[in-house]
């Protein structure tokens, strides 16, 4: 099932809401140690780290890991604390620096990559968290409990899924996005991967190309869909720049380079994705900003003349130039040259900066939302993504309330969860927005419980979140219903809502760029041709927010829905700021 850490903060990249969650073994070793949930406040005047060793916590000089790498840091940690089992979340180059989608980095190795937590780490000159805990976990009734874990994990691998997912894990998602028209080949030119490059970039090739050790990301998942590799330098034409040990892509690290960026080569992929979280950087923001660069060059619109102005060398921004995105990603970790500042608050302020230097505009050929870059996967035939994208309390993203429902065409999904089939009908507006309310509560539950969501994601009805209210009460002593379950993922998404509202977001706040809204899919495929998102976002949007509960005017909270939730406090404090529906 896995086992999950989540870091929460005010965002530094979209200035919102922000939440981030991560493999790795720091939150379970955090929980060993008797701590369900860590606060930290305030800045230290020098970098440090804190340890905590159970009862002992204790802040400590961390000037000699200042500049190294996640990986780095994690293992010189280990050395210094002599203890070979501590586990470590930390920041990387970009977080010391402030960029501000610099990401946080479990383990060493697995990021919460979105919103900027490694910012918020650098601001407060902390490199790092190290834990050890020893005291495990006390179960109120441990028979029951290892006996429903037992069943659950039987419930999972049962899962008609689970069998791909544990040779495929995410990447599985690019053939099956090259069949309904969600992968955003060149910077959103076509919605699928062009026939010759198709098997490049499948599941299949990446598991036939590396020598691959399969491995859970988290503590306690039986899936283990992650895997470490080698490339060896001969297995594609870009692997003998990238030789060494790797780490496997998920599927949004094949979008952006494979796709996005026109790099239809694995081990630049796999490359780009190990660096980043190395780097503590959100690749998705980082990768976005190369694709658009290209996108530019190819519009004749930047030339070499301007990447010697701003990096200080000439570079081509050719698709597929794996040295470009080399390059940007540099320049922004390590604020080294005047293309680093364009981008160190991400996509959207960066084109911003380039508009201003070039003095055109710019920002009508960038695909964003929310500030920041959009999760890089062609979402327009989809309205439940859509709606998704322009609603998300943490930027622009699909992950509140992600799901297959209209992607895969799943009408027993919708019957389930709405009583009607028409979600999963594909390309119509109809119970989207409706969908994406009631989704998203669940996909709150699951982070709320702490599991993995990628494969709950998929199949919501027969692994619903309430299954684990039983496993609930027999660890903690406390009654719980899956009803329960479901109205604790209802609540967190509604106080991330007022935690937005008190910084003055409204409906007019959800929406995205007018690329994505007016732009028909140039290239239809598998989708109807000349569809674009204005033509039903609105109508979404009102059945998010109607279902939601919550003002469809405005989008602001109603009393009755909050007190209906036991938040009436939230409630007193948002209709003291003016940002309450009575
Ligand atoms: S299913 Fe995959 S992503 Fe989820 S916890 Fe297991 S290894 Fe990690």
């Amino acid at each position: 099932m896995g086992s999950k850490t989540k870091f929460t903060f005010k965002g530094p990249a979209y200035n919102m809401f922000a939440d981030s969650v991560a493999g790795g073994a720091f939150g379970p070793m955090l929980r060993w140690a008797g701590y369900d949930h860590l606060v930290v406040t305030g800045a230290a005047s020098r970098a440090v780290y804190l340890y905590i060793n159970n009862d002992r916590v204790e802040l400590r000089d961390a000037s000699r890991l200042w500049g190294m790498g996640a990986r780095e840091t994690h293992k010189a940690i280990r050395k210094e604390l002599e203890d070979e089992e501590v586990e470590t979340a930390c920041i990387g180059q970009s977080g010391e620096n402030r960029v501000t989608f610099a990401s946080i980095t479990s383990s060493g190795w697995r990021a919460a990559g979105r919103c900027g937590g490694g910012a918020v780490m650098g601001s407060k000159n902390l490199k790092a968290i190290a834990v050890k805990g020893t005291k495990g976990i006390g179960a109120s009734d441990p028979q029951a409990f290892f006996q429903l874990s037992l069943e659950m994990i039987e419930r999972v691998q049962a899962l008609p899924i689970i069998e791909n997912f544990k040779l495929e894990g995410t990447i599985q998602a690019v053939e099956l996005y090259d069949t309904v028209g969600s992968n955003p080949w060149k910077y959103y030119r076509g919605i699928v991967n062009p026939a010759d490059i198709r098997d490049k970039l499948s599941a299949k090739a990446y598991n036939s190309l590396f020598k691959i050790r399969p491995v859970s990301c988290s503590t306690g998942c039986a899936t283990a869909c992650s895997a470490f590799h080698r490339i060896e330098g001969h297995e594609t034409p870009l692997a003998s720049r990238y030789r060494g040990p790797g780490d496997k892509p998920e599927y949004l690290a094949v979008a952006t380079v494979g796709s996005l960026c026109a790099i239809p080569d694995y081990a630049a992929i796999s490359y780009f994705y190990s660096a980043t979280n190395d780097y503590a950087l959100d690749f998705l923001e980082v990768g976005h900003a190369c694709a658009f660069l290209m996108e530019l060059w190819d519009k004749g619109i930047i030339t070499s003349q301007d990447s010697l102005e701003w990096m200080g060398e000439p570079v081509s921004f050719e698709w597929g130039n794996v040295e470009a995105l080399e390059k940007v990603v540099e320049s922004v970790v390590f604020q080294r040259n005047q293309l680093g500042e364009f981008f160190r608050e991400g996509v959207y302020k960066g084109v911003q900066r380039l508009e201003q230097v070039k003095g055109v505009p710019l920002l009508k050929y960038c695909v964003y939302g929310k500030g920041g870059s959009v999760l890089n996967e062609e979402s327009r035939p989809f309205p439940t993504w859509m709606t998704n994208h322009a609603v998300s309390s943490r930027g622009c993203c699909h992950m509140r309330s992600v799901t297959m429902v209209d992607k895969m065409g799943l009408t027993d999904v919708s019957q389930a969860l709405l009583g009607r089939p028409e979600a999963g009908t594909r390309f119509v507006p109809d119970l989207k927005g409706a969908f994406s309310a009631v989704n998203e509560h669940i996909v709150a539950a699951y982070n709320c419980v702490g599991i993995c969501i990628v494969k709950a994601c998929f199949d919501p009805i027969q692994l619903p979140p309430g299954s684990y209210a039983e496993a609930y009460t027999a660890i903690t002593g406390v009654p719980m219903t899956p009803e329960e379950i479901y109205l604790a993922g209802r609540r967190a998404a509604n106080v991330e809502k007022a935690f937005n509202s008190r910084l003055g977001y409204t409906r007019k706040d959800d929406t995205l760029s007018e690329r994505w809204l007016k732009e028909p899919l140039a290239d239809p495929g598998p989708t109807p041709a000349g569809i674009t998102v204005s033509d039903y976002l609105d109508h979404t949007l009102t059945e998010y927010y109607l279902w939601q509960g919550w003002d469809p005017e405005t989008s602001l909270q109603k009393r009755e829905t909050l007190e209906m939730l036991d938040l009436n406090g939230v409630a007193d404090i948002l209709a003291k700021e003016g940002m309450l529906v009575e």
